[in-house]
């Protein structure tokens, strides 16, 4: 995805949803953005990839609405902390001990 995309999808959510979640605050939007996970690992654990597909979409919309309301740039965020290298070990693909 280019970065343009994200910034894209990010003023979108905040066109769509915006007043809304400003209304509801960010303690709840975290709160939907973890409830979307969660739900991800169901679809996934029912190894069901249209379900899961959906959840991948919710995700990206709650982290985008929690990124508007905290004044945060996705996209630009992203890019600076994960550039064309692995930021610990500056190679691409990462040569990082395995977690
Ligand atoms: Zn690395």
């Amino acid at each position: 995805m280019e970065n343009s995309d994200i910034k894209r999808f990010q003023q979108l959510m905040e066109e769509l949803y915006g007043i809304r979640d400003k209304r509801r605050g960010i303690e709840k939007t975290l709160l939907w953005l973890l409830t979307e996970v969660g739900e991800l690992m169901k679809a996934y654990l029912k190894d069901d990839i249209t379900e899961m597909k959906g959840e991948v979409a919710d995700i990206f919309a709650w982290l985008s609405s929690t990124c508007n309301l905290l004044k945060i740039d996705l996209a630009e965020v992203s890019w600076e902390k994960y550039p064309l290298n692995c930021p610990k070990c500056c190679n691409n693909p990462c040569n990082c001990p395995e977690l």
